[in-house]
């Protein structure tokens, strides 16, 4: 494929620029070719910009590997978790011939939307299905968001899945692509019936809580109802929050570690204040769509960095309660297709370390996050119940003192005042105060009246990790088990969760014999 890179348009052209732009190129009217990367350069706001690369294709381009069918095993191989980690992982088994079980903690994607519904509503959560539980993990309550950092050839993989189960072709080329919430569950929604239709047999409602082992090999899984299912291979697909599993896991001496991860706050602005920072003049066009930021600060500390970061920004989106127990409150943020809402929410984070938490332990990060959503819980509401988030103007948390109101917020579940700067480790609102204090100094108008904190933001990434083999992919210590996904701290999102089940599942598929 011949590339073109670099070809620069108002981000208000139309088709006939676009056209005579691959002319000036020499890229021929006949001539085969598609976008391969689209990308909004708004740095200058009297010059904002679409920046294309094309590929004009040539013979053989589009020719796909056939998959290599291999001998399916006997017991099946069981995946725990129907999270995009897992269902990648089913998706490429079943591609190749091998119909693994797949078990799922929570609902089946219909009861978990009216379950999700119950909790926005009315608080009654269900800790087996929620925002991240239930078909679909946590990525069918995402915003959809499909943009990672990681390099691999899995990639193109995933996006066209996504877009053979009804995402839109954008994905393939949009630097940031987006899917939003809403789309995502019924993308999700689709493949999931698809593996079912392939034979992937998925059980709803069906917990793990131990493993069988023999001579150091896994060799089973027990689940709730005290049954063993016996299986070949163990993919264990279980999401950053799967706290009972990871002491399962300890239990029958699988390889784990401390993993660093990062927390803080969830920040939300009008989306008229964001987009007048950015785009200016231009601030409101359709064609702009909702802006963006991404922002980071580091500082030295005496032992080693510190770093305040935005992450999972959701322009035109939702501040939503995510916790998955009744004991604590946590905060995230998703936004729908369109992006029409009217806040733009961001989390602001400082990374913690294995330093900044008191004691040796494997799990003292996964008790330190629990602690800290139970003093949000309770500073929220302290008649008990986890439906309302506790929330700060952002210029009193600045200020160190209480706010005695919080205006309108996206959140469909309450939002109360509370010393979100009095929860928070001192680290982190000192962290907070530097980042902001600068990010104001990027972004005239950040700090503002009108912005709103939302607490807390303690489920940015898995606080241990689950070591493996880098060859075989299977744990360093219990034979058959493959630990995979952003639970198992491998994967920070969507597409880098199923881009690591696929490469597992094909390290499994490695120990098969070939068919035919
Ligand atoms: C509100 C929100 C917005 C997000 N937005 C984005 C975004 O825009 N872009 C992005 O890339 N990422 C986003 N993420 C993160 C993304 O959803 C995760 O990175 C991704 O889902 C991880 O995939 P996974 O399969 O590894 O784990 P998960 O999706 O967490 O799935 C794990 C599954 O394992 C199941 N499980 C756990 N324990 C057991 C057990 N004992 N027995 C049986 N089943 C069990 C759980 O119920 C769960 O369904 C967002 C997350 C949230 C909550």
């Amino acid at each position: 494929m011949k590339r073109f890179g670099e070809i620069r348009l108002p981000f208000d052209h139309g088709r006939s620029e676009f056209e005579r732009a691959l002319a000036v190129r020499g890229i021929e009217s006949n001539s085969t070719w598609r976008i391969l990367r689209k990308s909004l350069d708004a740095r200058r706001k009297s010059r904002i910009a679409w920046v294309y690369t094309i590929g004009v294709l040539e013979p053989g381009d589009d020719d796909r590997p056939v998959p290599m069918l291999r001998i399916a095993p006997d017991p099946r191989p069981v995946i725990i978790g129907a999270g995009p980690a897992g269902l990648f992982v089913a998706l490429w088994l079943a591609d190749h011939g091998v119909k693994a079980v797949i078990l799922e903690q929570g609902d089946a994607m219909p009861e978990r939307v009216l379950k999700m519904a119950r909790f926005m509503r009315l608080g009654e959560l269900d800790e087996r299905s929620n925002l991240g539980f239930g078909a679909g993990g946590a990525g069918a309550y995402s915003d959809g968001k499909l943009l990672t950092r990681i390099r691999s050839p899995h990639i193109q993989f995933v996006m066209d899945t996504f877009v053979n189960f009804g995402a839109p072709d954008e994905i393939r080329y949009l630097a940031d692509p987006h899917l939003g919430s809403s789309r995502i569950r019924r993308i999700i929604h689709a493949m999931i019936e698809h593996l079912q239709s392939l034979g992937v047999e998925i059980r709803f409602r069906n917990r793990v809580d131990g493993f069988e082992m023999h001579r150091g090999q896994v060799s089973g899984v027990q689940t709730e109802d005290a049954s063993v299912l016996s299986a070949s291979a163990v993919f264990l697909a279980l999401g950053h929050s799967a706290r009972s599993l990871y002491r399962a896991c300890a239990d029958v001496g699988v390889e784990m570690e401390f993993k660093p991860f990062a927390a803080g706050l969830r920040l939300e602005h009008p989306v008229a204040r964001v987009d007048s920072i950015q785009f200016g003049k231009h601030a409101g066009d359709p064609r702009l769509g909702a802006a963006r930021y991404r922002l980071a600060h580091t500082w030295d500390v005496s032992e080693g960095k510190r770093v305040l970061y935005s992450f999972c920004m959701c322009p035109g989106g939702y501040v939503l309660n995510a916790t998955t127990e009744s004991s604590g409150v946590v905060s995230n943020g998703m936004s729908n297709p369109g992006r029409r809402g009217r806040f733009s929410n961001a989390a602001l984070v400082v990374n913690v370390e294995g330093r900044d938490i008191e004691g040796d332990g494997l799990f003292r990060g996964m008790t330190w996050q629990q602690n800290l959503e139970s003093d949000a819980r309770r500073a929220a509401n302290s008649g008990g119940g986890c439906h309302a988030l506790p929330g700060q103007r952002l210029v009193d948390f600045l200020a160190s003192r209480p706010s005695t109101t919080i205006e309108e917020t996206s959140c469909p579940c309450p939002v109360v005042p509370a010393r979100l700067d009095q929860i928070l480790p001192d680290f982190i609102v000192d962290g907070l105060h530097r980042g902001i204090e600068t990010f104001e100094r990027r972004m005239r108008g950040f700090i503002c009246e009108d912005a709103i904190l939302v607490g807390v933001e303690s489920r940015t990434s898995a606080p241990v990790r689950l070591v493996r083999d880098r060859e075989t992919r299977q744990s360093t210590s219990v034979e058959g088990l493959y630990p995979v996904g952003e639970g198992a701290g491998y994967a920070g999102g969507i597409t880098s969760a199923a881009v690591d089940g696929i490469a597992s599942a094909e390290a499994f598929l490695r120990t098969l014999p070939e068919k035919g």
